[in-house]
């Protein structure tokens, strides 16, 4: 198991405290990786900031073979890579596999496309004399900082439209979930230049912290909390730093009663749990209109109760443990809170997993209000609510009710309602009889404090990268 960090192209051990690296499946400690300490983190910047101008000269070719080179190792080490992220996370091996390293690759591959594809205003003579062009040129020194649900996708999500704009880059993974991103850094040591990736590892408090303060750094891209995006915000103001933040999030999943049952409730079955509902689209908050609340609750509670989750034999499960004994204990919390109130009834799931691994049931909780803790705050568990709905117009209401803005569905047999319905909600995507689909082609990313910035698609190459004009007199 790799512990070495990845600085100016060598591969060292951190000299700060050593952080213990936990199985979720089992509590126990699989390893203590040692974080940077602050001559560390200084090295990755000087590193990533020496290696900038000739990074940022190379043509958008020289980075799409690149680019192309780490999706064939991502490809050639699949098998690696998942075995260690499904250790790292108690994610299952098989959804690691073939759910996750596919797409992993897929985003570098997308990427090596992208750049060389970019378009943009037509150069011309917007004023008599004068020929105007636009340039798009990369942003200098990027801090990218991923959180521990996804650790490989995230850090691909990251790096590859930064390289691809011609940026250089330190990576913080999760200080939970650093053992993927380190064994990349060594694949990308043997294919890119000294310090055009830096992989550095720590806890935000420290690590994360001197980084978004850092004078050298042009931008930081995190993907966390809500609470850490404004730590971003406020550290960024310092030097006026560009910041690209994906934070929480608490789909709304608004089911009219037209709706295809069976196919809601499968859907709901997988994507209110998926990865154990530790991901920031999880189809968490239904909204049932009244003609068919009673029989989703009685189907997706029985459904839910059918999903395997701490079987001894792993390709059986079907969604791993929670992160953390943290977590686990932060979801219990919100399950409890909901279950002190007289309206709501538990009807799938509601407790922690026996043993000592971070497990917790699937939970359906029926009868919640709009205004009940469970609909309003982001649980990242797997715990979906149920809200029941008498006219349309409420239900898009309740859903826009919400500081998040990322994910959205709504189920119907209606096209033109789920159009109407998809046109009013504030959120970043809304996906119809469907949840949770991504496809690198296609921008993802939040409104309202889910943050703004685009991951995947062409939207993202242009936020890591910054239009410039340049007029010719002639
Ligand atoms: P977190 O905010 O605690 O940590 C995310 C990352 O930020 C970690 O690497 C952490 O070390 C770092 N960090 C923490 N404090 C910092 C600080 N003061 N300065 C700099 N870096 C700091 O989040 P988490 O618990 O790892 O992840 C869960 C959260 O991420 C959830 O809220 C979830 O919704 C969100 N998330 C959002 C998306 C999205 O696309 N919008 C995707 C996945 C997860």
């Amino acid at each position: 198991m790799l512990t070495k960090m990845l600085i100016a192209g060598a591969q060292e051990d951190g000299l700060g405290a050593p952080e213990q690296v936990l199985n979720p499946r089992t509590g126990e400690l699989l390893v203590q990786v040692p974080e940077a300490d602050e001559s560390q983190v200084m090295r990755a910047v000087a590193a990533a900031r020496a290696a900038f101008p000739g990074w940022a000269r190379t043509s958008p070719a020289e980075r799409s073979a690149k680019l192309l080179a780490i999706a064939d190792a991502v490809d050639a080490r699949a098998e690696q890579l998942a075995k260690l992220e499904a250790l790292n996370t108690g994610k299952p091996y098989h959804a690691a596999l073939g759910d996750e390293l596919p797409a992993v690759a897929d985003v570098f591959r997308f990427f090596a496309g992208a750049v060389r594809n970019m378009t943009g205003p037509v150069a011309g003579e917007y004023m008599p004399g004068h020929t105007s062009m636009i340039r798009r040129d990369p942003i200098g020194v990027v801090a990218s900082i991923a959180p521990w649900n996804y650790p490989l996708m995230m850090m691909a999500w990251k790096l590859a439209p930064a390289l691809a704009g011609g940026n250089t880059v330190v990576m913080k993974p999760s200080e939970q979930t650093p053992l993927t991103a380190l064994l990349m850094a060594e694949v990308l040591a043997g294919i890119l230049p000294t310090g055009v990736v830096n992989v550095i590892t720590g806890q935000g408090g420290s690590v994360g912290n001197t980084l978004i303060n850092h004078p050298d750094i042009d931008m930081v891209s995190i993907t966390g909390d809500v609470a850490t995006g404004k730590k971003v915000l406020q550290a960024a103001s310092k030097t006026v730093k560009r910041t690209h933040l994906e934070l929480g999030g608490k789909a709304p999943v608004i089911v009219f009663d037209d709706a295809d049952l069976a196919r809601v409730v499968e859907g709901i079955r997988t994507f209110g749990y998926y990865n154990a509902g530790q991901d920031c689209t999880a189809a968490c908050r239904i909204y049932a209109a009244s003609g068919i609340y009673e029989k989703l609750v009685a189907d997706l509670s029985s459904a839910v109760s059918s999903i395997v989750f701490d079987d001894a034999d792993d390709s059986k499960n079907e969604i791993p443990p929670l992160i953390s004994q943290r977590q686990q204990g932060r979801v219990a919390s919100f399950v409890q809170r909901a279950t002190d109130l007289s309206h709501i009834e538990v009807t799938a799931g509601g407790s922690a997993g026996a043993g000592s691994g971070f497990y917790y049931q699937p939970t359906v909780i029926a009868g919640a209000l709009q205004t009940d803790e469970i609909v309003q705050r982001e649980v990242f568990g797997p715990v979906v609510s149920i809200t029941r709905f008498d006219a349309p117009e409420q239900a898009v209401i309740w859903a826009n009710d919400s500081q998040y803005g990322l994910a959205s569905s709504v189920w119907t047999g209606n096209i033109g309602r789920a159009l109407e319905t998809a046109a009013a909600l504030q959120y970043g995507c809304t996906w119809v009889n469907t949840h949770f689909m991504l496809v690198n082609e296609m921008p993802h990313g939040g409104l309202k404090q889910s943050g703004y910035g685009k991951d995947m698609s062409m939207y993202a190459l242009e936020d890591y990268s910054v239009p410039r004009h340049v007029m010719i007199a002639h």
